[in-house]
């Protein structure tokens, strides 16, 4: 039997390559002498890393962060292994040895992960320094233990809690890291993430490692020129139908046409990251024509009024209101959360 061929989606993500090339160009650019690298976990925030890492690498990008080591894979599919790095660190034996089979390199963040790298062999590592966001990282305090001069360091890091804000915490971690960065040998020190990258040169160093503003979020105003939108996402009509006077939509029935109208109904909904809060006074889009959402967004249907756009049918694609910044307000969500919650079914192709 041949393999049953998938038929086309309903709902799509498009990937803006060249915008997303331009953001890590601006960034680098913003990095100063400094270069930029790309934090690609959870999946390049949800656009998919398979759309995102070979641009970024085109664009010049050789340095690569995700989180777990389950997330290596995807990327090294499109970089040399060298080039990603692993935030949590290692684990336990299993992880060192796949970190040494695969030659990505893990981002030591405590004394056991420092002692564990070095009892199953050593080599170059990067390491995580805690300067005041208390995640994950060793602490200034430990910067002389034996366990941190057998180390190879590459990469010296240390990750800023508030870089979003004016808050006077960046500048303290800042020069706690300064002090770090004269206790532990290292070949290259890294600090600012997108919002870091804001703040100035001084917290450039010599790696930057944005995330967000890659994709699109703004964490800070000084950004925002910089930065152009990369997600595009649109939904597929699924059915248009007619109501008269009277009939109501969706959950609840909270529209009830005034009078015969055409509607369409989108397959679109809580799943995809479109919650039932960003129903009431938002529109779908078609050719610069607004296409209001009727009654509530249930489950993973949308019912849009077709009157400003009468030829439309089953088929024809709308685009999703999206503007990050926007659709995250809306839901209640920071930036972060609005582009990782997107979902799977948006991005099959
Ligand atoms: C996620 C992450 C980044 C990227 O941060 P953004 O705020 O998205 O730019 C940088 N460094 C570390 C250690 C991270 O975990």
């Amino acid at each position: 039997m041949p393999n049953p061929v998938l038929p086309p989606p309903s709902l799509r993500l498009t990937v803006d390559s060249s915008a997303l090339a331009a953001n890590w160009q601006a960034l680098d650019r913003l990095s100063g002498t400094a270069s930029a690298g790309a934090a690609v976990k959870a999946d390049c925030y949800g656009l998919g890393v398979a759309a995102c890492v070979p641009v970024l690498r085109d664009a010049g990008c050789t340095a690569f962060f995700v989180a777990h080591w389950s997330e290596v894979a995807g990327v090294t599919a499109h970089v040399p292994p060298q080039q990603v790095a692993v935030l949590h660190g290692v684990a336990n034996e299993a992880e060192c040895a796949y970190a040494r089979a695969v030659g990505a390199v893990p981002v030591i963040c405590s004394l056991e992960q420092a002692k564990l790298w070095t009892s199953t062999g050593g080599g170059l590592c990067h390491l995580m320094v805690d300067t005041g966001i208390n995640r994950l990282g060793i602490s200034v305090s430990d910067a002389n233990h034996v366990e941190i001069s057998s180390l190879d360091v590459d990469l010296l890091m240390s990750h800023l809690a508030s870089a979003d804000e004016d808050s006077p915490m960046n500048q303290r971690q800042l020069s706690a890291f300064s002090a770090v960065r004269a206790m532990i040998p290292h070949r290259r020190a890294s600090l600012a993430n997108s919002a870091g990258i804001a703040l100035g040169a001084v917290y450039a160093l010599d790696l930057t490692r944005p995330g967000i503003a890659l994709y699109g979020g703004v964490p800070r105003a000084e950004l925002a020129g910089a930065i152009r939108p990369v997600a595009r996402v649109q939904a597929a009509i699924l059915q248009t139908r007619h109501l008269s006077a009277g009939d109501s939509v969706g959950y609840n029935a909270t529209f009830t046409a005034p009078a015969s109208m055409r509607v369409g109904t989108l397959s679109m909904g809580y799943a995809d990251g479109f919650l039932r809060v960003r129903g009431p006074g938002n529109a779908f889009g078609h050719a610069g024509r607004r296409l209001p959402i009727l009654g509530k967004v249930s489950m993973d249907m949308i019912v849009v009024d077709l009157s400003a756009a009468p030829d439309l049918a089953a088929g024809d694609w709308l685009d999703v209101p999206w503007d990050i910044a926007v659709a995250a307000q809306q839901n209640a969500l920071s930036p972060y959360e609005m582009l990782t919650v997107i979902g799977q079914r948006l991005r099959a192709r």
